[in-house]
């Protein structure tokens, strides 16, 4: 009788267990992130990335044009209203307007805002010609909502957003004064349970080429953000590097076909060649914006 009651004890501490197993399993097991690429909402090429992790924390990661703001703040609204991390990896229009315009128009509230920022004079002397509103920016930098919030990161500074680990493996480089805002883009890379994103927004050759001899190690990654909308940015020998499966292009449906308006192919765009290297690169998987959002589970 008392082997019998032993027994019974042991098949249900044994069962329990299983259960148990079985529940922790799935709750790990089950959970994802949302990588979600923003559509472009004119006829502009533009750079958007809204991150929902495994427990709903919202990291956008630049946003797009003014004109590209309802459709990134009606995610963020149906989301609850709050962002953890907003990454602004450099200021240009077709990356901060979005950003600009929501902070400046909405009430939803923004944790923390992570920047690499030279000095505005910087902005002023080396490409004012092409981007006359950095100073509107950084004024916007200074509304109430955002202005105790802001974060310069640091080179190979590690931010841990709930599941998901962040390294910002380029920053600023003043030195470059060619091409200077999109020499100057943030670089991130985020490990989301076992798999590497690595995002190069706006990266350009020199900068690129400045990743490859100091980051080298650190560029592998499963999903690539295609730098400076997928054309005349980072040269081959980087993505030779990352050496992707998956392919992100924040590319305007004109830039994807190299087509200002007289034919596939016919325009002064390298996005067709920089296609071919991806193809050659045994990257088979392209998400492109012109194609509108676009969520991936991770
Ligand atoms: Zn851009």
């Amino acid at each position: 009788m008392k082997q019998d009651n032993k027994n019974s004890i042991r098949k249900i501490s044994i069962i329990l267990i299983a259960i148990i197993s079985i529940i922790i399993a799935i709750s790990v097991l089950g959970k994802t992130t949302q990588l979600t690429q923003l559509k472009n909402n004119t006829n502009t090429q533009m750079m958007g990335y809204l991150i929902k992790t495994d427990n709903g924390k919202l990291i956008v990661i630049d946003g797009g044009l003014k004109e590209d703001a309802p459709n990134l703040l009606s995610k963020i609204e149906q989301e609850g209203g709050e962002v953890e991390a907003w990454f602004l990896t450099h200021p240009h229009m077709d990356h901060v307007g979005a950003f600009q315009e929501i902070v400046e128009t909405s009430d939803i509230k923004i944790n923390k805002v992570y920047t690499t920022l030279n000095e505005l004079s910087w902005y002023e002397q080396y490409e004012e010609y092409r981007n006359p509103k950095t100073r509107e920016f950084f004024q916007t930098l200074e509304n109430e909502k955002i202005k105790n919030n802001l974060h310069e990161v640091e080179l190979n500074e590690k931010i841990k957003i709930d599941n998901i680990n962040c390294e910002i493996l380029g920053i600023k480089n003043p030195e470059f004064t060619d091409n200077a805002g999109n020499n100057s883009s943030m670089v991130i890379k985020m490990k989301i349970h076992n798999k590497s994103v690595l995002f190069l927004a706006d990266t350009g050759v020199e900068s690129g080429q400045k990743l490859l001899k100091n980051q080298k190690e650190k560029l592998k990654a499963d999903i690539v953000q295609m730098a400076h909308h997928g054309q005349n940015g980072a040269e081959k020998e980087v993505y030779e590097q990352i050496k992707p499966k998956i392919c992100l292009w924040p590319t305007a449906e004109w830039l994807w076909n190299n087509d200002p308006g007289t034919g596939y192919n016919t325009g002064n765009w390298k996005t067709i060649e920089t296609r071919k290297w991806m193809q050659d690169l045994g990257a088979t998987e392209n998400y492109v914006e012109k194609d509108g959002d676009i969520t991936i589970n991770i």
